[in-house]
């Protein structure tokens, strides 16, 4: 009899292809057998992460994302899976030296000033004369140096945190767009532990953000002088290659189109899992890991773990869509010199923000036009998600009209929806996912976005450490109560 131990991954989008990889990774660097299921609901690969390739407007394509359009390097787990999937001659960093953020303020697009580290400023004299922020609001923000810390480690709401440190014109101006902006968030509930530790970290060292920023930046500065790498990156062909690469490089049992219904516990006495499959088949396994959205997992868990499952019912979602607008280059008349503009939801527009691709990422559209991806939905203009497609298109071209003064008509445009689809870090976030992951079975995981980190590097990290715990955890199961892996139809 066959001892190989099985272990079955349900979801497809980065977390579950990458948990994939890296068990096939650490069973072969541990030299143990083990074999692997991955399956997946939808009919493709990928989950969030969609790339279309739009031909037949010059020499080069359009490159449209749906979803994520790069990742942050700093982070260094998406950028050492490509290394290792060999795709990283493919990355294709910002064009950094045409970086430039704009807010809306007063339904005028507005610089963030130079040297304002994503909320806190470090250089004075751009900050001093920028016209984003009122005197008053320079000064309170300027306060931040004298203002004691909190030292404790107890969590708060970013709202508080900011208005605390930096002031209520900071939050509506700069962090409310930049950094809720992020993760479709409501400032007022978002949690600072789960998505912002590292300014906590840096109150309680330096006292002070300004402080904290300023030795940071001149760390950095004497440490790595001639390295300043790009702090986001894409592929050249599009985010899907890092999904087409996973799934080429995969040698275990990878099922679209597959659907898991039920779990239970599996034949007695082992302590094992059987899977009911959707259509029908039911998969034997020795474990399980779940990189679904935490309400697919609350329902696959409300059997065999409740405790587990009402948590994670709580675990929030919001809604978010992009629509891509491609145009002929010479019919806007707008420099496109930045990155894009965000929109703080005190300027009550029906749209959250704009990117200007084709000036971030070269490769993302044909010579002589543009692409443009406008963002709506999430916490800030949920109603939105409502709108059809034939009046969300006209909504959208009014909105780039008196915001970017663009008149033109798109060569094309692409919209795509995304249901259910941005967990949110509600205030208190660590402790639910503590408590979820305390109430789980054996040789049960959850991982990936709804838990430590929404961004590609922190799904990725995620798989990882599972992979590497799921395999600890077969290896302490004894052999004789390894089932191997059948399936059969009821
Ligand atoms: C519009 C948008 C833009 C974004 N931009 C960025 C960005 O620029 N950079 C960045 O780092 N991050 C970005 N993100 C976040 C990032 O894309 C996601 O957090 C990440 O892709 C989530 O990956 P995941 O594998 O955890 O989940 P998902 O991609 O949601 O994958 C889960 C998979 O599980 C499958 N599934 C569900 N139920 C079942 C079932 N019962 N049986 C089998 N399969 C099932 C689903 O079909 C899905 O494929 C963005 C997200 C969105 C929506």
């Amino acid at each position: 009899m066959e001892h190989s131990r099985h272990i079955t991954i349900i979801g497809g989008g980065i977390t579950g292809l990458s948990t994939a990889w890296y068990v096939q990774q650490e069973a072969a660097r541990q030299n143990i057998d083990i074999t692997y299921t991955l399956v997946e609901q939808s009919d493709r690969w990928g989950g969030k992460i969609l790339t279309e390739t739009i031909e037949g407007f010059g020499e080069r394509p359009f490159v449209v994302e749906g979803g994520p359009d790069s990742f942050l390097t700093q982070k260094p787990w998406a950028a050492q899976l490509a290394h290792e999937l060999g795709i990283d001659d493919q990355f294709l960093p910002t064009n950094d030296s045409r970086r430039q953020t704009f807010i809306l303020h007063r339904g005028k697009p507005t610089p963030l000033p130079d040297g304002v580290m994503l909320i806190v400023p470090t250089k004075i004299k751009p900050f001093v004369f920028s016209r984003l922020i009122s005197p008053w609001g320079k000064l309170r923000m300027g306060l931040d140096w004298f203002i004691p810390p909190k030292r404790d480690d107890g969590d708060e709401t970013l709202a508080t945190f900011i208005n605390r440190r930096l002031g209520q014109e900071a939050l509506d101006k700069i962090a409310e767009p930049l950094l809720s902006g992020i993760y479709n968030a409501d400032a007022e509930m978002q949690s600072m532990m789960a998505t912002f530790p590292r300014f906590r970290e840096i109150e309680r060292r330096h006292g002070s953000l300004i402080k904290g920023m300023l030795a940071a930046q001149k760390a950095r500065q004497s440490s790595a002088p001639d390295q300043a790498s790009s702090m986001f990156t894409s592929f050249k062909p599009g985010m899907e290659e890092l999904v087409l690469a996973l799934r080429q490089q995969l040698t275990g049992d990878c099922r679209l189109g597959t659907a898991v219904r039920q779990i239970a516990y599996g034949p007695s006495p082992t302590a094992n899992w059987q899977l009911f499959l959707q259509d029908g088949t039911i998969l034997q396994t020795n474990a399980i890991i779940l990189a679904v959205p935490a309400f697919v997992a609350a329902q696959l868990l409300a059997d065999i773990a409740p405790e587990a499952a009402r948590t994670l019912q709580t675990i929030r979602y919001v809604s978010t869509g992009t629509i891509s607008l491609a145009y002929r280059r010479a019919e806007i008349n707008h420099p496109l010199n930045g990155f894009g503009i965000v929109i703080p939801r005190s300027e009550r527009r029906r749209i959250n923000a704009i990117t200007w691709s084709s000036t971030k990422f070269d490769h993302r559209a044909p010579d002589a036009y543009a692409l443009l991806r406008v963002f709506f939905g999430g916490s800030r203009t949920p109603e939105m998600m409502a709108v059809p497609d034939d009046t969300l298109l006209p909504v959208v071209q009014a909105e780039l009209a008196e915001i970017m003064g663009v008149t033109a008509v798109p060569v094309f445009h692409r919209i795509y929806r995304w249901q259910q689809s941005n967990p949110q870090y509600d205030v208190g976030h660590l402790q639910r996912v503590a408590a979820v992951e305390a109430h789980l079975p054996e040789r049960l995981f959850v991982t990936g976005s709804p838990y430590r980190g929404v961004g590609l590097p922190d799904c990725v990290r995620q798989a990882k450490e599972t992979a590497v715990n799921v395999i600890a955890a077969l290896s302490t199961q004894s052999p004789e109560t390894a089932v191997i892996r059948v399936d059969r139809k009821i």
